[in-house]
């Protein structure tokens, strides 16, 4: 019997990816030929300096903008050639979103910011609310599923904006920055969570210029002038449970 080789397709697969941006007279090349590819399972932190292209990177990644050059598959369906409505589509379906500034809708409550998604996506009411308790219940925040944002921590409010990235089982989720606003500790328990979603299959793409917080990703992505310039595993992932559980570390205890 002859055994067929399936190969899965990369959940992300960019070549060559090019984006100019006409300033005035000039032209900036924002990105000047990027490929990578990110497999299901991977955790993967984007670095690099301020202007070296990651938001152009995520926001082209994350279907919200669209290359100069070069190709796209997501998930193996070519990005580049389809029509806004079939983009914003596939965005919904296949991509989770989670942002520095939480970006929850103040009027809703937890429960009602994490059906959201769902809205566009022809789920009945009551699989929406079980699909977004499932979601606050993966984040350790049924309790708080009533509550709105500004009743809230910040740390809870990231975790809110976690469950609402989880609720279409996206092939990706997209994390810009998600611990910009939050102090040493909240970080590490919501890199904890996302570290728990990725060990069950999930795959994350995540902005950071903190070296700390790439440390708990398991590949690290430099940016530096519009261009990949290393890619490399992380051999020494850092268990953000762990560390939790020798919280404070001991250098900041003597400190104070
Ligand atoms: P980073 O996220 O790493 O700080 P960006 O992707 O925001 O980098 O920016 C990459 C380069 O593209 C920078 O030189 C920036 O000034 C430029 N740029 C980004 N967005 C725009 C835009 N909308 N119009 C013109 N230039 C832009």
């Amino acid at each position: 019997m002859v055994a067929l080789a399936v190969s899965t397709p990369a959940a992300i697969d960019v070549r060559d990816l090019c984006k100019d941006y006409q300033l005035a007279s000039n032209v900036v090349h924002a990105l000047r030929g990027v490929s990578l590819r990110v497999m299901p399972g991977e955790f993967v932190a984007v670095m690099g300096p301020s202007g070296s292209g990651k938001s152009t990177f995520m926001n082209l990644i994350g279907c919200l903008d669209r290359p100069s050059s070069g190709t796209y598959l997501l998930d193996g369906v070519d990005v580049t050639r389809l029509r806004p409505n079939q983009l914003a589509a596939l965005r919904g379906s296949k991509l989770g979103f989670i942002f520095q500034g939480f970006n929850l809708l103040p009027r809703m409550d937890a429960l009602e910011n994490v059906m959201l998604p769902m809205v566009y996506g022809g789920v009945s009411g009551s699989e929406r609310n079980e699909r977004a308790h499932a979601a606050l219940q993966a984040v350790g925040l049924v309790d708080r599923a009533n509550h709105r944002p500004n009743e809230l921590s910040g740390g809870q409010q990231q975790r809110v904006a976690i469950a609402r990235s989880l609720v279409n089982a996206p092939s990706v989720i997209l994390a810009d920055e998600p611990t910009g606003n939050l102090d040493s500790r909240t970080s590490i328990e919501i890199m904890g969570i996302l570290q728990t979603l990725n060990q069950a299959g999930a795959t994350i793409v995540l902005v950071t210029h903190e070296p700390d917080i790439a440390g708990y990703c398991s590949r690290r992505v430099a940016f530096k002038d519009g261009l990949v310039v290393s890619d490399e595993p992380n051999r020494q992932i850092v268990s953000a449970a762990r560390v939790m559980a020798t919280w404070p570390p001991q250098d900041a205890e003597s400190a104070a």
